[in-house]
């Protein structure tokens, strides 16, 4: 994906299907993870960009920097984002205070995961099954156009759906019960 936000558009409508269960923050901290190594790659204009980290192989281990990074980032983002939406009297748009474990595994799994599936039909640098296999079969099986579209539909049906499901909550609770 030429850009990391993109991603972000499939994650919003796992978030709108698991709630709770997934974490968003989690699975943007994986985004920005495992786009270090291609980002790097450009500053030092090498010829293959998408090496380890855009494997499935790779993809794990990438996982599981995450999960300690958001558990400790997440506290701070949680006061930011809350202070915003406080400050502009959105209060049914604060986030839970902290995120538990399982939540930040999946949203860290989910998101290297589902990153490298999603790179895989763009990049031809890409080995997604490296070391057991060679290539990559998904190489442009569908077009850039439409793999853009996708994670935008998604995300923009995610939000719409989320949206839905927090409004629900609000008034079936009528308390201001965060999402992480
Ligand atoms: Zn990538």
């Amino acid at each position: 994906m030429p850009f990391t936000p993109l991603h972000m558009g499939p994650g919003m409508a796992t978030k709108a299907v698991l709630g709770r269960r997934f974490s968003l923050v989690a699975f943007g901290v994986s985004q920005i993870l495992i786009d270090l190594e291609p980002l790097i790659r450009i500053f030092r204009g090498d010829a293959i960009l998408h090496g380890v980290t855009h494997t499935y192989a790779g993809a794990i281990p990438i996982a599981l920097l995450a999960m300690p990074l958001t558990r400790w980032l997440y506290p701070w983002l949680a006061r930011f984002a809350n202070y915003q939406v406080s400050a502009h009297q959105l209060h049914w748009l604060r986030i839970a205070p902290r995120a538990g474990w399982p939540a930040i595994a999946a949203g860290s799994l989910i998101g290297t995961l589902s990153h490298v599936l999603l790179d895989s039909f763009m990049h031809s640098d890409m080995r997604p099954l490296a070391p057991i296999v060679e290539g990559n079969a998904l190489l442009f099986s569908i077009s850039l156009n439409a793999l853009h579209l996708g994670c935008v539909l998604a995300g923009a049906l995610g939000l719409l759906l989320w949206f839905g499901r927090t409004l629900f909550h609000r008034s079936a609770r009528g308390n201001t019960a965060g999402h992480d």
